[in-house]
């Protein structure tokens, strides 16, 4: 089979190995979709922190059971499934307490440890999660994005009612956007810079946006929501601008929730944030029970997944997949690898 490796930034090759025999507790999944994110696209240009080189890239997967280990249970050949691709220690305090996306010795697939841009994986089979037979197989390599967004929503507690605003509408806030509106919010008001990605947010269902190129974020905040703001933002761009914006206009004594990676230290007032008794929380991956719950939203048709898809690529085409997103970096949401011929 063919597996794909980054030797080095920008470099990709694919080698030919075995298809891997699963062990007692693993399965082996033909890998059908993957998708490309902005993390994958830090390793692309050799600005991901924490991965090093060669490394197999794809965490955003859907695929198919082709064989069991002896000693798996609870599944069979022929299921469609998505991966979760944490492997974590079982052993440290995170672990043992449930808050295993926090593990103190995290290791993900395609950052550091093998990815699955095979055309086979092996896997423990519990990292596996089925996918019911309506949502497809590029909607599968979705599930983990969702997931993120569902587990950043989760973050805030009960939003039932509450207005909300998420700065930045690339995919991860796009899909926090339409996460937050299926799971109850009142009020979705989304900010960008970009009007093709605001576009595509007006499409998924949300009915306020703004472009804060040409109209002032504090500004279309009173706009939408009057004197009493939004109850929680979300900062889904992730640079001093957004979280600036974010700490300068939330309402005293609401809740900002930091859901994007800062690229490097942030330069932030925080007097500010501390006068107003604002409440910054974060987000970090996510677990089972966000799977569980981005599967059911999508099932339950409350999420648009397909309009975030941008445009596939083959296998080989892997390269050829981020030299289009390095190109096309305004137009482009998600990019999806079929790996199968
Ligand atoms: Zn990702
Ligand atoms: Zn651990």
């Amino acid at each position: 089979m063919l597996q794909q490796v980054m030797t080095e930034p920008k470099k990709i090759v694919f080698r030919e190995i075995p298809i891997p025999e699963p062990k007692e507790q693993e399965v082996l999944v033909k890998i059908m979709k993957i998708g490309i994110c902005g993390s994958d696209i830090h390793v692309y240009h050799g600005t991901h922190p924490f991965t090093s080189y060669p490394i197999t890239q794809g965490h955003e997967v859907s695929g198919e059971i082709v064989k069991l280990g002896n000693k798996v249970e609870g599944f069979c050949v022929g299921q469609k499934v998505t991966i979760e691709p944490q492997v974590t220690c079982g052993t440290c305090y995170l672990c043992r307490t449930g808050k295993y996306n926090l593990c103190e010795n995290l290791k993900v697939m395609g950052f550091q440890t093998t990815g699955t841009a095979s055309e086979y994986f092996a896997v423990d089979a519990d990292k596996i999660t089925l996918l019911p037979e309506e949502i497809s197989y590029d909607e599968g390599a979705m599930i983990e994005p969702l997931a993120v967004a569902v587990h950043a929503v989760n973050q805030s507690g009960d939003i039932t009612d509450k207005n909300i605003v998420i700065i930045g509408a690339g995919p991860i806030g796009n899909l926090v956007a339409q996460a937050a509106k299926a799971k109850g919010a009142r009020s979705v008001l989304v900010s960008d810079i970009s009007e093709c990605r605001l576009e595509i947010v007006r499409e998924c269902g949300i009915d306020l946006v703004v472009n804060t190129k040409s109209k002032d974020f504090g500004e279309a905040v009173l706009e939408c929501f009057g004197k009493d703001k939004a109850d929680i933002i979300y900062d889904c761009a992730g640079n001093d601008v957004s979280i600036g914006q974010a700490i300068k206009y939330a309402r005293k004594g609401s809740q900002i929730i930091l859901v994007a990676v800062f690229g490097k230290m942030a330069n932030v007032d925080l007097a500010v944030l501390n006068d107003h008794e604002l409440d910054l929380n974060t987000t970090m991956m996510y677990r089972h029970e966000d799977y569980l719950e981005a599967i059911q939203l999508v099932k339950d048709k409350k999420i648009n997944l397909v309009r975030l898809m941008t445009n596939h690529f083959s296998f080989k085409q892997y390269q050829e997949a981020y030299e289009y997103i390095d190109t096309n970096k305004e137009n482009t949401m998600k990019v999806l690898i079929d790996v199968q011929e």
